[in-house]
């Protein structure tokens, strides 16, 4: 039978979560401890898990027909392969730092000076567009204590709170990429493989929406209907129900988690009470 075939990464950051959508999206994986390959019983999709910086090749090559990869690693490997959406989660961003005591007086205090990274080609490429030349030292992992043991002036890493430099007397003085990981393509992709991404798409956004978004349910005297309604966005409009106690309804919603406090306030100002905010576990609209 005609399967799906995503690289995902073998251990690491982004692992849980990629394992944690495919579960949110149904999708059952078997024995996932083998972290070699493995496929799904209740949708056709065989895994492969690989170290990320791999991924994008595989993708390329078709070995994977899709892949998860944050940015940073899709950008820095450079290959032809296609976004199809952003995961929201794997979320940093690469920083360059320098020893806290040094001056540092924006870009142009990086000419010349040796930086240590696993991104050579986002590093040069940064620099680049402000005519710096610096000399770049590739090193593939603990980026953070190069200056410290001398190798380096000055780093290019990964940040996501910045403890990690903070502790390694380090600061933040440039963003090169703001990174988050994705769903990436293979460019030539089959009519069935293409139809199995879209279903797999499908439920994806269908997962990330109802993160976004929250169920309300709220009690109201009915001389309050019409305002509280008025507030209320709701799928369609909210749905409202009478309570057993006559003069008072049950008011039912969805609300976005960008306007949920400004309007959980106005709400409850409105007169409703009681109200309940319940997660959503997939939106479909
Ligand atoms: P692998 O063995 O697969 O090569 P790795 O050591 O290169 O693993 P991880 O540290 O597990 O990679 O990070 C994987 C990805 O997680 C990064 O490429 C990045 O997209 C994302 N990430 C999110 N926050 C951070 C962070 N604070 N530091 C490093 N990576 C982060
Ligand atoms: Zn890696």
């Amino acid at each position: 039978m005609n399967k799906l075939r995503i690289a995902i990464q073998k251990s690491g950051r982004l692992y849980e979560d990629s394992v944690k959508l495919l579960s949110e999206c149904g999708i059952d994986l078997r024995n996932v401890k083998d972290r070699l390959k493995t496929e799904s019983d209740n949708f056709p999709l065989e895994v492969f898990f690989l170290r990320d910086d791999d991924i994008p090749q595989y993708v390329e090559d078709g070995v994977a027909d899709i892949g998860i990869v944050g940015q940073n690693v899709l950008f820095e490997k450079n290959k032809h392969i296609e976004v199809v959406e952003e995961l929201g989660f794997g979320k940093c961003r690469l920083s360059i730092a320098v020893p806290r005591g040094q001056q540092y007086e924006g870009v142009t205090s990086l000419q010349g000076k040796r930086i240590a990274t696993s991104y050579p080609f986002l590093v040069t490429s940064y620099l680049k567009q402000y005519n710096i030349e610096a000399d770049i030292h590739e090193i593939s992992g603990s980026v953070e204590i190069a200056p410290g043991i001398g190798l380096a002036d000055v780093v290019a890493d990964l940040v996501s709170s910045g403890s990690t430099l903070f502790m390694n007397g380090l600061k933040e003085v440039e963003t090169i990429l703001k990174s988050q990981a994705v769903l990436v393509k293979n460019k030539q992709l089959k009519e069935e493989q293409l139809i199995l991404l879209n279903k797999l798409l499908f439920r994806i956004r269908a997962v990330k929406k109802a993160k976004r978004n929250k169920y309300v349910l709220m009690n109201a005297p009915n001389d309050q209907l019409e305002k509280i309604i008025s507030l209320l966005p709701g799928m369609k409009s909210p749905s409202v129900l009478p309570l057993a106690e006559s003069g008072w309804s049950s008011i039912h919603s969805v609300l976005s988690e960008d306007e949920f406090w400004d309007k959980i306030e106005q709400l409850k100002a409105a007169g409703a009470q009681g109200i309940l905010v319940v997660p959503i576990e997939k939106m479909i609209v």
